[in-house]
């Protein structure tokens, strides 16, 4: 990751998207030196099978596994926004809650999922796509702006331009990570989400088939994809 580079925001949807898509390369970028932050929009409390646990409980469940998944990838802080789960919507609600976070940490790398539907269904949830959709706003112009919410410069949240953004992506993606070196703490870090996997060999083994995959193309064990708009050089 080049010099100009120091600071990186990962912003998914629900506690464990950043494991799934980009631990690989969220282990490297901490080992490098830089300083990663986790903004998670919703609050996961719909992801259980589990007919006992109820939404409260799920959310302190699932905050404290991703803090653990965090603390394994060496990522210094996790902003939880507390949108419902599964009811994601984009709103100016929504985008001030982003811009306000992306103003606040200031990030030169902005990590984000896939804002289109593919034929990854699982991939493609649509909090997913809407919190790409509501990343890339706020990346572009709402955290740049100091007109757009007003609000923010009242509470001294300055303007921030994000130097570059990379999207989690399969097809054809611009940028290919070589996560061989940190395939074990990705693997580590999703164990902490314990919640949601009922037998994480399986888990385990689709994910490092999936990583190996992604490798296959471009020579390399395992790898994580992306592709990339640079807005700053
Ligand atoms: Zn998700």
């Amino acid at each position: 990751m080049p010099e100009r580079i120091q600071r990186v925001m990962v912003i998914t949807a629900h506690p464990d998207d950043s494991e799934f898509g980009a631990g690989g390369t969220v282990a490297k970028l901490t080992r490098e030196g830089k300083t990663v932050t986790y903004c998670i929009l919703t609050n996961g409390n719909k992801g259980s099978s589990d007919r006992s646990m109820t939404p409260e409980r799920l959310v302190k469940i699932r905050e404290e596994e991703q803090q653990n998944a965090a603390r394994v990838l060496g990522v210094d802080t996790v902003d939880f926004l507390g949108f419902p789960d599964c009811e994601l919507e984009d709103t100016r609600d929504s985008r001030m809650a982003v811009a306000a976070a992306i103003r606040r940490h200031r990030p030169d790398l902005v990590i984000c999922q896939n804002p289109n539907r593919t034929k990854n269904l699982g991939a493609s949830h649509r909090d997913h796509r809407t919190a790409a959709g509501i990343a890339l706003d706020c990346v572009y112009p709402l955290a740049r702006d100091h007109m757009a919410f007003p609000e923010l410069m009242a509470q001294g949240l300055e303007p921030h331009t994000v130097k570059e953004v990379h999207m989690m992506w399969w097809d054809a993606p611009e940028v290919i990570v070589d996560i061989s070196d940190t395939i074990d703490l990705k693997i580590k870090a999703l164990q902490c989400h314990a919640s949601q996997f009922k037998d994480f060999a399986v888990v385990e083994k689709r994910v490092r088939d999936r990583n190996a995959e992604l490798g296959k193309l471009h020579g390399l064990a395992y790898a994580e994809t992306f592709d990339r708009i640079v807005i700053e050089r």
